[in-house]
């Protein structure tokens, strides 16, 4: 039997349409939108098409979204002028630095950046501050990926506590934050990466298996407990048709969009695990929906928590 699909897009509309009244009792009270500011460095062109749907999606929940551009050759001292400057602006509630910035900025200015950012404005949840609270199980911004997967998780009435989960992937902005959050909702975690001995007996345990690693098809229905929860975060974009044949078979509908289009987008889940597992989110329309949506949620509660103080 195929497993329930867990569908992110009609999860994060969920979500979205429940900010609205939210931001319109906002609007009402401070005669003004909640705001985002995005700052975007450089030319990367997948770069700008994120965040030309967090534009989007902002506005179309009734945020306020600014996109300040920053030539690729900005310096490091340009673009903390610009959180600072930020920082300072009382009418803006959310920062989001897109990532990657510029690799000529190097990695020790990349941080100093992402460290500039008010911990109360801080809607991407990566600031060290904003990361301690989150280990204390306390914070209010949250990184929006993992906090995405909760949510679809608890929206499918998916039971969390008492399960073993375990996590591949240990990046700073889905793999460790997951964890943290299923361990604080009482699943006994364990977090897998690229030196686990034995990962497939590890993962073949779990109830809730979450792959964030980026490699596609890399976790095989071997790997997977019969019945279990398989979240699938990978995002690999591909014009490889012959890897695309080998995960989706030659004669499947993905094949026909594939051959339309020339890519396609998999995930990190071999396509074989849907028949083992109980539940499952699709690549695309899984996870990727929920970030945009979480990202708004967040911006939202910055700007409520904000004005409460
Ligand atoms: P990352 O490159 O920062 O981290 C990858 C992690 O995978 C590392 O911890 C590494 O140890 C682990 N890893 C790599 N190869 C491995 C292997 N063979 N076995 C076990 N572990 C291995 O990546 P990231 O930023 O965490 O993103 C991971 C994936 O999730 C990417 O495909 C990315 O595009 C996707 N992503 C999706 C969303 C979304 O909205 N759905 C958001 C963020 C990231």
């Amino acid at each position: 039997m195929a497993a329930n699909r867990l569908d992110g897009t009609a999860c994060a509309a969920a979500i979205k349409s429940e900010l609205a009244p939210r931001v319109s009792a906002f609007v009402s009270q401070h005669r003004r939108a909640p705001s985002l500011h995005i700052l975007l460095v450089g030319d990367d062109p997948a770069s700008h098409v994120y965040v030309r749907n967090k534009e989007r999606a902002g506005i179309e929940t009734g945020l306020q979204v600014t996109v300040r551009r920053m030539n690729a050759d900005s310096s490091r001292e340009q673009v903390l002028g610009m959180v600072h400057q930020l920082n300072d602006d009382p009418t803006c509630d959310g920062i989001l630095v897109q990532a990657p910035l510029p690799a000529s900025l190097g990695r020790a200015a990349t941080q100093d950046v992402f460290d500039a950012i008010s911990p109360v404005k801080d809607v991407d949840g990566f600031h060290p501050l904003n990361v301690g609270l989150l280990v204390q199980g306390r914070a209010t911004l949250m990184p929006c990926t993992p906090s995405g997967v909760i949510e679809l998780l608890e929206r499918s009435k998916i039971a969390i506590a008492g399960t073993r989960s375990v996590v591949i992937g240990r990046s700073e902005i889905v793999g460790k934050p997951m964890a943290l959050m299923l361990l604080q909702r009482d699943s006994t975690v364990t977090i897998c990466h690229s030196r686990t001995k034995d990962l497939a007996g590890i993962a073949r345990d779990a109830d809730i298996l979450v792959s964030a690693i980026g490699r596609p098809g890399f976790v095989t229905p071997d790997m997977v407990k019969p019945g279990a929860t398989v979240v699938d975060v990978g995002i690999s974009p591909t014009a490889d048709r012959q890897l695309v044949v080998s995960l989706f078979g030659v004669a499947s509908e993905r094949m026909v969009g594939f051959d339309k289009k020339g890519t396609t987008v998999v995930g990190d889940v071999h396509p074989g695990v849907w028949s083992v597992a109980g539940a499952m989110t699709p690549v695309p329309g899984g996870v990727g929906p929920l970030t945009i949506a979480l990202l708004l949620k967040n911006t939202l509660a910055a700007a409520e928590s904000r004005a409460a103080r």
